[in-house]
């Protein structure tokens, strides 16, 4: 698919065809949730209706069913991530329930008292929170990476708090609140200089560039569905065999279990040892349908649209007198946040609804990085390759109204 038709990509989306108080929708809100296009709503419809059953555990031939649709989206990511083993490829919840799997069981075989966790400034909430949480259980410590006033972290403290107690790194490929593209593969190769494995928040990558673990030398990779077409309720985290072999379970249930009994319970091997009980099937299905709607598409040409788009749009909206974008480096993914000195982002955004367009406002989950700036909020556009100009300026007219009403 070299010259993809974006705008006929767009029929795929029925959302997309709404009025939105008497206006056309615009759906700039893709950071947050992705919207869903008809064949993975489909496909999860007629898994409901003709294939449904529980996983892993049936002999009757229904379970077989579910199993294998349920199954093969595990071999549908390996490929699309480029993973070595698909037995690398751990089921989750999303991207929050991948970090917090790491914190845990990584945390209970690998971090002790006086570990340092390297974190960055610009990190969501689910980056920080579950490393606080496991610091404080095994008297380990949060350290951050700091960055610079466009957004991007400073190289020479990144080095510089790499050390012989650092367990592990977690950086978010992507910064959901300001869009800064994190140089990943340089900061995992820093890290491994000195063996320190390194976890990346692919969240908000995913969905914008074609990702390769292996070419990234990853040691664990998280990201949710629902931020890629898929539906909500599903997630992954990729990690390397050698650390997941190692790793202890962190839950425990049905079939993350070898045999049970009162005297001594063994574990089922990676990836089943990290999936208890019965998995968000139906949307491990969908999510398998929104792989193949991606790859069709393809995901260089997907980067390369929302690269023109996000282009467009920043300029644009710099062309508004007053509006300052919180998050200037060069490098950046699909988010466009912004701020104005004198009308609060919660307002932008209830006029913009006013008006029919959807975007986001406020601390973005990620509190610390509103901090660094010197900002309570911002009002963020999200964009996605089913986004087009006409939404840009629809945006840009909306936040001109949004200022002349409080100007
Ligand atoms: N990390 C980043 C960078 C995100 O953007 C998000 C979603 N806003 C998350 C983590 C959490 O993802 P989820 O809510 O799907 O678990």
């Amino acid at each position: 698919a070299e010259n993809v038709d974006f705008e006929s990509v767009r029929d795929d989306f029925p959302v997309l065809d709404q009025q939105v108080k008497d206006n056309p929708l615009v759906y700039l809100d893709n950071a947050a949730s992705s919207q869903m296009p008809s064949c993975v709503a489909d496909r999860i419809d007629a898994y409901h209706r003709n294939e449904h059953a529980n996983v892993h555990r049936g002999i009757h031939t229904l379970s077989q069913k579910a199993t294998d649709a349920y199954e093969l989206a595990r071999k549908k990511i390996r490929h699309f991530i480029n993973a070595e083993h698909e037995d690398e490829i751990i089921y989750t919840t999303g991207t929050t329930d991948s970090i917090n799997l790491v914190a845990n069981s990584f945390g209970e075989r690998f971090i002790e008292q006086g570990a340092e966790i390297l974190v960055t400034e610009i990190e969501h909430h689910a980056n920080i929170v579950p490393w606080q949480m496991i610091a404080e259980r095994y008297g380990a410590k949060v350290q951050v990476v700091p960055v610079n006033d466009d957004g991007e972290i400073i190289w020479d403290e990144y080095v510089a708090l790499l050390n012989e107690n650092t367990a592990i790194v977690a950086v978010g490929h992507v910064s959901n609140a300001l869009g800064t593209i994190h140089p990943v593969k340089k900061m995992i190769e820093a890290a491994h200089t000195q063996d320190i494995p390194v976890l990346v928040d692919g969240a908000q990558a995913v969905p914008h560039s074609p990702v390769d673990v292996q070419g990234l030398d990853a040691d664990f990779y998280a990201f949710s569905s629902h931020k890629m077409c898929g539906p909500t309720g599903f997630g992954i985290l990729y990690g390397k065999k050698k650390y997941l072999e190692e790793m202890p379970p962190y839950r425990g249930g049905g079939d993350m279990i070898d045999k049970v009994s009162f005297e001594e319970t063994t574990y089922n091997i990676s990836p089943h040892k990290f999936e208890a009980g019965t998995p968000p099937i139906a949307a491990g299905v969908g999510f398998a349908e929104a792989i193949d709607y991606l790859s069709n598409i393809g995901m260089q040409n997907i980067a390369h649209h929302e690269q023109e788009l996000l282009e467009y749009g920043t300029e644009q909206l710099l062309s508004i007198d007053g509006l300052r974008v919180i998050g200037t480096s060069k490098k950046k993914a699909s988010v466009i946040s912004f701020v104005f000195d004198d009308i609060h982002a919660t307002d932008v955004g209830t006029i913009l609804d006013e008006q029919g367009i959807a975007i986001r406002t406020g601390h973005h989950c990620a509190q610390p990085t509103m901090r660094r700036f010197n900002v309570p909020a911002t009002a963020r556009a999200s964009i996605s390759f089913y986004n087009n100009r006409e939404d840009i300026d629809r945006l840009v007219a909306g936040i001109k109204k949004a200022k002349s009403i409080f100007e």
